[in-house]
């Protein structure tokens, strides 16, 4: 399949992104500039380098028998909404990998937009909110600041608030 992430880094294995043991794929550019953002170089669109679709399945089939999914992050995801839904779609079709997916958009704003919409029909769990840092807490689990959800996202459903 043909086609590129703007990409800020990847980790083949993470416990603190998302349940188990997760690769995360730092996708680059973010518009929300959250004041003390802890990834504030990949709020640069240009951050990083454009990497093909290719060689993202590659380094993700190398620990695919290690890993319980994919956790998006950046950055910003849903910026590249256009690239991420290709790309989702054949990750799923080919691995059914379990996909999480950090953003800054709550998710109410995200259902306003149709290819928000279709992106986050290829996501299992959405962390939404931007990083508040009056709201951070260092005992959360898998988000920076109280305001920020972990949601269950359901097909044809209201998504399901999880707690940790
Ligand atoms: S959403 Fe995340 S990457 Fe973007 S500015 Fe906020 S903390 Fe930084």
């Amino acid at each position: 399949m043909i086609g590129t992430l703007q990409v800020a880094g990847f980790l083949e294995h993470s416990t603190v992104n998302g349940e188990g043991f997760r690769s995360v794929l730092f996708l680059s550019g973010c518009p929300h500039h959250c004041p003390l953002c802890h990834n504030f170089e990949m709020q640069n669109m240009n951050y990083g380098e454009q990497v093909d679709y290719e060689s993202i399945l590659k380094r993700i089939a190398k620990v695919l028998p290690l890993i319980d999914g994919l956790t998006l992050s950046g950055g910003e995801p849903f910026i590249q909404a256009t690239s991420l839904i290709p790309f989702l779609k054949h990750i799923k079709s080919k691995w059914n990998l379990s996909i999480w997916c950090y953003t800054g958009y709550t998710y109410e704003a995200l259902c306003e937009n149709a290819l928000h919409k279709e992106l986050l029909q290829l996501i299992d769990v959405l962390i939404d909110g931007p990083f508040v840092a009056e709201l951070k807490d260092a005992n959360l689990k898998y988000r920076g600041s109280s305001n920020q959800r972990i949601l269950k996202i359901n097909q044809n459903k209201p998504p399901e608030l999880l707690y940790y």
